[in-house]
């Protein structure tokens, strides 16, 4: 009997795993495939990332710093809102090593990390949860006195325990070609309904091209569209569903999702990286799998974070579907240095913020 189950070995995954395995629980965590593939995210994250990691991950991980973005209400050719920092925003990483680092960490601190198990069945009983892979060698049970659900946008927990799904799916794609950019600007264009699609250079790893848009919306002709508009070619091209909007309850009897299970990202940019991480910390400081009670606290503790950042950033959202003119008009009153942290929408009302924006700074 384990203490925890952990099923997918994303970074909240692996980051549960590695602090309940710290904290002396008996922890195995069970990826489906090969830990960090296939590749379906831009790696583009807030400094505080390396908070997170071990020894070494700078090196090994970092592809380029950004200062700040550029906003296009159209495409390539059309007009740059620019909104920028003084000092480095973010880095933009390799996300298959950061996923394997997260691992190795986990590894290191104790937790049973395997490759090639897909979960299958999850049923919870008053003193345990059963859970079925398909692993390498046939089909294997498990016993947990819990189990966390760290698998994803499509988590098969959730549907396996009725957890109710999240608000809504967007259909995210990127590829890359292989232009050297050593740039310290993303470029944002506010086209496709409802989200955006974006040019991340990433140093000697090339430039990356993606968007995401909600169902319905022909994502792959919009990104035909910005290659286009931009004359490059690209290889590599992946897709993936980024979740926004938490579901009401994200625990049941002896279950809990983080995550993109938990549709813990950020609405105004689908980011999750460091919202499922900082979760896994909230669920490895309240959760103790012998008191199912505790579950209650990670609700409460996860939210009370990032709730208020999530509901902001749902209005910054709102935004991207404004009339063009008006998108025009506002960032252009708008943009120029900031000083807003890009997981923290409330630092827009923060002292460092407004001495930025105000006049006579
Ligand atoms: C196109 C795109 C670009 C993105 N760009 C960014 C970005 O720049 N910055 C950022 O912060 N976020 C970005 N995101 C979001 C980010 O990728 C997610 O928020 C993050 O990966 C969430 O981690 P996760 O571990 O919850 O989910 P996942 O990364 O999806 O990991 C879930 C893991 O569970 C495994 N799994 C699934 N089902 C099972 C099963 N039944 N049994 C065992 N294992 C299973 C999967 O194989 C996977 O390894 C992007 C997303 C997309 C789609």
């Amino acid at each position: 009997m384990y203490d925890f189950v952990v099923v997918g070995v994303g970074p909240p995954g692996a980051r549960f795993a590695r602090r309940a395995a710290e904290d002396g629980y008996d922890v195995l965590a069970l990826e489906k495939g090969r830990v960090g593939e296939p590749l379906a995210c831009s790696g583009h994250v807030s400094t505080d990332i390396w908070e997170f990691t071990g020894p070494g991950a700078r090196e090994a991980l970092f592809q380029n710093e950004i200062y700040g973005a550029r906003f296009h209400v159209g495409g390539p050719r059309s007009d740059a809102y620019p909104f920028y920092k003084q000092e480095v925003a973010s880095n933009v990483i390799d996300r298959v090593g950061l996923d394997r680092h997260l691992a190795d960490l986990a590894r290191e601190a104790g937790a049973d990390v395997r490759e090639g198990y897909t979960v299958t069945e999850v049923t919870e009983r008053w003193d345990r949860v059963e859970i079925v892979a398909n692993g390498p060698d046939g089909v294997v049970e498990f016993e947990a006195r819990m189990v966390a659900g760290c698998d994803g946008p499509r988590s098969r927990v959730r549907d396996e325990l009725g957890l109710p799904q999240p608000d809504e799916f967007l259909h995210g794609v990127l590829a890359f070609s292989e232009e050297d950019d050593h740039q310290d600007f993303v470029d944002v264009h506010l086209t496709p309904p409802t989200f955006f699609a974006w040019r991340i250079p990433r140093g000697e790893a090339g430039v990356e091209y993606g968007l995401a848009a909600p169902p319905g919306v022909h994502v792959s002709k919009h990104f035909e569209d910005l290659i286009d508009g931009y004359e490059v070619d690209v290889s590599h091209r992946c897709s993936g569903a980024i979740p926004i909007g938490p579901p009401d309850r994200v625990t049941s009897r002896r279950a809990f999702l983080i995550g993109d299970a938990a549709a813990q990202t950020k609405p105004f940019t689908g980011g999750g990286i460091l919202y499922g991480m900082t979760s896994a910390d909230h669920a490895a400081r309240e959760i103790d799998p012998d008191r199912p009670t505790t579950l209650a606290a990670y609700e409460r503790a996860w939210r009370e974070d990032l709730e208020r950042e999530q509901q902001l950033g749902h209005l910054i959202r709102r935004a991207y579907s404004l009339p063009e003119p008006i998108q025009r008009i506002g960032l252009g009153a708008l943009s120029g240095e900031i000083g807003v942290h890009m997981d923290r929408p409330t630092s827009l009302l923060s002292f460092d913020h407004l001495k930025t924006v105000l006049p006579g700074r």
